[in-house]
């Protein structure tokens, strides 16, 4: 993908996408400390794009930063107003923003002390992440047999480049197999989250997700989900969840910027509810797109446009 035209911005410049390079002896690159964001912008209802929740993603970054101990040297503003010229420079609208913190190539070793901290954005177009028809119909989960990070390994509420190791294995593995995506259970097995997203489970008209001590990332779909089913009038109650406790459930979901709000049909082979897309899941999916596309004035102001 690093061969076409744009731009991306990097270091505070526009850079050409194909000159946006790095060099192989970058820190980040041999020891995986580093901190990114996945954010998506949408053409909404009057014509313009927006980038949905910004504010929210960039706060996230400087967070991810903060826990890993690396100093943006760009203010929330700067790098704010960098992801809306990524998408005017680009000439984009709908898109994904992919914001990316690492540390620099003036030295090796795991200290990253006295070397110099980076940051970029790129955006591209990017439709459904598991396909316009898994958000409609719902997707195949496989519980992984890699566990989710330990609160007190990898810091879980870092969106850290280096925890995405653990995602990646879990992803392969059940992919391999022909399902969709993974679910990653906690170092006490209970569930966690799936490999890039948060889940949800419905049963009798109240939604589940995990509490954020079994190592899940605090999605802010997640947190959009929770705005969502406040304004249906339907409970959300955050708790230890069992893998038995999705199969039994009358549906199931998960969320994330790129996933959105994708429904799960069936778990190890087990199928959830009546294996489709669930009411409550529908309307949730249904607000979630009004939202994002500009059709709820109350949630305006999580609408920044570029
Ligand atoms: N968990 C993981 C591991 C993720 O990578 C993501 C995607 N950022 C999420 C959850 C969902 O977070 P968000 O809704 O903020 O995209």
């Amino acid at each position: 993908m690093s061969d076409r035209d744009g731009k991306i911005w990097m270091d505070g410049q526009m850079v050409d996408w194909r000159d946006a390079k790095i060099h192989v002896l970058t820190h980040t690159l041999h020891y995986g400390c580093g901190a990114f964001e996945g954010v998506r912008a949408y053409k909404t209802a009057d014509g313009s794009t927006a980038i949905f929740r910004l504010e929210e993603h960039t706060d996230r970054l400087f967070n991810s930063a903060k826990i890993l101990r690396m100093a943006i040297p760009f203010t929330k503003e700067q790098v704010n107003e960098a992801q809306k010229a990524v998408v005017r420079e680009n000439k984009l609208e709908s898109c994904y923003l992919r914001p990316l913190t690492w540390i620099g190539d003036k030295k090796l070793g795991v200290s990253p002390k006295g070397n110099t901290i980076h940051l970029m954005v790129a955006a591209w177009a990017w439709g459904a992440y598991l396909g316009e028809e898994g958000l409609k119909r719902g997707i195949r989960v496989k519980t992984s047999s890699y566990t989710r990070h330990h609160v007190n390994i990898t810091m879980t509420q870092a969106k850290a480049v280096s925890n995405y190791t653990n995602s990646i294995l879990a992803n392969m593995e059940v992919t391999d197999e022909g399902y969709d995506e993974a679910l990653l259970l906690d170092s006490s097995g209970f569930v966690s989250e799936g490999a890039g997203e948060n889940i949800f489970v419905i049963k009798n008209g109240v939604i589940y997700t995990p509490d954020l001590s079994a190592g899940a990332l605090n999605g802010i779909t997640r947190n959009t989900v929770f705005h969502i089913a406040k304004d249906l009038g339907l409970d959300i109650v955050q708790k230890r969840i069992t893998r038995d406790e999705v199969y039994i459930a009358d549906e199931a979901f998960f969320t994330g910027t790129a996933a959105e709000v994708t429904p799960i049909r069936e778990l190890d082979r087990i199928t959830l509810g009546e294996g489709s897309r669930g009411p409550v899941t529908e309307k949730i999916q249904s607000a979630f797109f009004d939202i994002v596309g500009g059709r709820n004035p109350k949630y305006a102001h999580w609408l920044s446009k570029v």
